[in-house]
């Protein structure tokens, strides 16, 4: 089980994480949402023990990260947004490295070795220079590397960004298949992706969480699913009369295409609509071409949760948080951590002033969404 407990990081003067605390049980898979800049990265990066956390504690099956950081790393695997991957070497010897660097005694890496490679359906590119791999090689082989010798914890980053639709289901199919034995946590933008995948979804706003449980759960918390519904009939009018006028039916919006109407229905919350739709199209001899649940509600309850300032955004206070990569303060105290970005950030740097900078820099503020 993974804890983070009141996690805070800080760069310089902003503040990348404030404050998260999330749970991840055992054996489930937790989809980590929010748009760019959220803080994802900064946190699993801590997570993973390759960045320093300014205040808070993250726990592994009750051992925390900053008490034991090597019995912690050597529980996790870890796929960057950007994999460590050597250009000039072959999976297989960059493999035997990596495995070497996790501290696999000798005996027992070339056998997960050996089945990283075969999970993740690189067999036949095993002796190629990774350079000359395609993008959807190169990320197998970063995947390879997170689960040579299948820790009890995987932590993906953006894992199928920039692959294409085939390569993301054979990554979204290799991950479902080591939920259960594996305790993981991945990020996504794609929120059908969380939705199909994850047990639980852990949303954050600038560093903030803004909610957290499972999809259906954060669903129904948006003002219940929709449905789209697809009836062979000219006229979209007629179409969305009929519908609006069944009990349970809050909304209804239907556009034409081909003679087809594509209509979404938004139920109030614990309706089941799907019989009354099926009866009704009955009635009204519309043919019913397609009924499903749509994925818009979690899409809408994303966006609301964050497309504001923050959590504090209702009292109408002023957050001028900076999204620079740079940061203007000098290196305000080190507290030891081994930081694994070089981009000149003064470190885990501890300040006794709240969370919240009230009077950072103004300016980069705008982030877009998804
Ligand atoms: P995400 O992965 O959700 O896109 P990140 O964790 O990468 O978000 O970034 C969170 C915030 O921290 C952003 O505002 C980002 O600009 C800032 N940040 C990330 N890395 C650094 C760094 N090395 N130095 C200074 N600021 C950083
Ligand atoms: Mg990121």
């Amino acid at each position: 089980m993974i804890e983070v407990r009141n996690l805070t990081r800080r760069y310089g003067g902003n503040v990348a994480v404030n404050d998260l605390s999330f749970t991840v049980e055992r054996g489930t898979i937790c989809g980590f949402l929010g748009p760019n800049g959220a803080g994802k990265s900064t946190t699993m990066n801590i997570m993973a023990g390759y960045l320093g956390l300014t205040d808070g504690e993250v726990l592994l099956d009750g051992v925390s990260i900053a008490d034991e950081p090597e019995r912690c790393k050597r529980m996790i695997g870890y796929l960057p947004e950007q994999p460590p991957i050597y250009m000039d070497m072959t999976p297989e010897e960059y493999l035997d490295f990596a495995a070497e660097l996790r501290g696999l005694e000798r005996g027992e890496r070339a056998e997960a070795v050996e089945d990283a490679i075969r999970l993740t359906g690189v067999e036949d590119m095993r002796d190629r220079l990774i350079a000359n791999l395609s993008k959807g090689y190169r990320q197998r082989v970063g995947f390879a590397q997170a689960i040579l010798g299948f820790p009890p914890i995987l932590i993906f980053d953006e894992p199928t960004a920039g692959l294409d639709p085939k390569q993301i289901l054979e990554i979204r199919e290799l991950i479902r298949s080591l939920r259960r034995e594996h305790t993981i946590i991945l990020s996504t933008h794609i929120l059908s992706e969380a939705r199909g995948l994850c047990d639980k979804l852990v949303i954050v706003h600038r560093g903030n969480l803004m909610a957290d449980g499972a999809p259906e759960e954060l669903e129904r918390s948006g003002g219940g699913r929709s449905l789209d519904v697809v009836v062979r009939c000219g006229d979209p009018e007629l179409v969305r009369s009929v519908f609006a006028e069944l009990p349970g039916v809050t909304d209804v919006s239907a556009r034409t295409e081909d003679g087809e109407v594509f209509a979404s229905l938004t139920r109030s919350e614990g309706e089941d609509l799907r019989e009354r739709v099926f009866d009704a199209c009955v009635a009204a001899g519309f043919p019913l071409l397609t009924l499903r649940p749509s994925d818009a509600s979690l899409e809408s309850v994303f966006i609301r949760l964050t497309s504001g300032d923050g959590p504090d955004d209702a009292d109408g206070e002023t957050d001028d948080e900076t999204d620079n990569e740079t940061d203007g303060d000098a290196d305000d105290g080190a507290d030891g951590d081994a930081d694994a970005d070089n981009t000149g950030d003064g470190g885990g740097a501890r300040e006794d002033t709240p969370a919240r900078e009230e009077d950072a820099e103004g300016g980069g503020g705008d982030e877009s969404n998804l």
